[in-house]
């Protein structure tokens, strides 16, 4: 191809994108949900947990934990001046043996992430595996949906888990889908510190 033709092309590509960037002039507290059967929900939700705090900004967040275990994000994050760190789900384990017990135990975290959704001093709100609490009907939807419509205007929003309902992906204005190409796991890899917890 020669030099001409593709300077040509890019030049017209570079038109192209920054009207779009031109165009996108808006600020909003965003909300955010990454789901799909793939590694990289969490980790990148505490990526801009990470960003934020780069910025000086106040974090809020709540793990809605299957299991309880000790997590390098928790070690590092639950210190930083600026973060509220709220393990939520402690000493159950999602697995409907119990589910009167499960059920209040997530109307109990459910307060706490309301005290998140209702402070506008926080910056960013991650609801880490919120997903799960919907999908089994610990809690309702409708209340959750309205808690997160009402929530400060300038405030982000990340939820993630697997398979996000319709009502959460309704809501939110920015989803990814992270697909399960491969797995260290499934080779027999137990989770590594630092890449897996
Ligand atoms: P991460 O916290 O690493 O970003 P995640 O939030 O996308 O992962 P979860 O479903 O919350 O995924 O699972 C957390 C743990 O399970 C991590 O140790 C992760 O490596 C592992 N995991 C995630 N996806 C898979 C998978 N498809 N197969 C096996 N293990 C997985
Ligand atoms: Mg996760």
């Amino acid at each position: 191809m020669p030099d001409s033709h593709h300077r040509n092309r890019m030049a017209r590509k570079k038109a192209v994108v920054d009207a779009a960037i031109a165009s996108a002039d808006r600020d909003k507290g965003l909300l955010l949900v990454l789901t799909g059967n793939g590694k990289g929900k969490s980790s990148s939700a505490f990526g801009m947990v990470a960003r934020s705090l780069g910025y000086g900004h106040r974090v809020g967040v709540a793990q809605f934990l299957k299991s309880r275990r000790d997590t390098g994000e928790e070690a590092f994050f639950a210190r930083q001046p600026g973060v509220q760190w709220h393990v939520l789900g402690d000493g159950f384990t999602w697995d409907t043996q119990d589910r009167e017990a499960d059920v209040a135990s997530a109307l109990r975290g459910w307060t706490v992430a309301q005290t998140l959704l209702q402070d506008a001093s926080l910056h960013l709100v991650v609801l880490d595996e919120l997903t799960y609490l919907l999908n089994y009907g610990y809690l309702d939807a409708t209340q959750v949906c309205a808690d997160l419509a009402a929530r400060p205007a300038g405030q982000h929003v990340v939820i993630t888990g697997r398979a996000a309902s319709q009502d959460l992906i309704g809501l939110a204005d920015t989803v990814s889908e992270i697909n399960d190409v491969k797995h260290a796991f499934r080779a027999g890899i137990r989770a590594q510190a630092g890449i897996d917890l």
